[in-house]
């Protein structure tokens, strides 16, 4: 498929995700980075959306527990464009029932190009970034063109 460019804007939504043995990882994430996180968008899934809120005071727009279909939420506004990067700390030493979705949204997120970061270090890359603040081009996949073919 052919591609297109396309700015991610200088306030961003962000997207935060934790299973239930990251979830401590991730709260003290954003207490660390409530500075600047506290200046973006926030979702989150369900659970993580509410212990992020009362830990941190962060104003997070809470969408289903993930097993419940908030992974898939979060899909949805990525491929959209509502979401703009994805913290996901997924944990890999435990199983989850809803794997499936698990697996759809890293996958959604990379079919639309967006920044994703699955542990701490690379979370603490992403928000040092000096592009944080600022638009950020990427490719995405030209779906209008190929359409378009689908027409011929
Ligand atoms: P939760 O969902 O924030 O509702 O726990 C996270 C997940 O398991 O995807």
């Amino acid at each position: 498929m052919q591609t297109i460019i396309q700015t991610l804007p200088k306030q961003k939504n962000i997207a935060l995700v934790a299973h239930d043995g990251k979830k401590t990882a991730l709260k003290n994430w954003c207490f660390t980075h409530k500075s600047i996180l506290h200046t973006h968008n926030l979702y989150a899934t369900g659970t993580t959306g509410l212990v992020i809120e009362k830990t941190t005071g962060l104003c997070v727009e809470k969408l289903l527990s993930g097993p419940m279909g908030g992974d898939q939420q979060i899909g949805a506004k990525i491929a959209e464009h509502q979401i703009h990067m994805l913290i996901f700390f997924w944990d890999p030493l435990a199983s989850q029932p809803h794997d499936p979705d698990v697996k759809a949204l890293l996958r959604l997120a990379a079919v639309w190009n967006i920044p994703v970061a699955c542990n701490e270090v690379t979370a603490d890359i992403l928000i040092s970034s000096q592009v944080m603040d600022q638009e950020v081009s990427r490719n995405l996949p030209d779906y209008q063109s190929y359409l378009a073919t689908r027409l011929d």
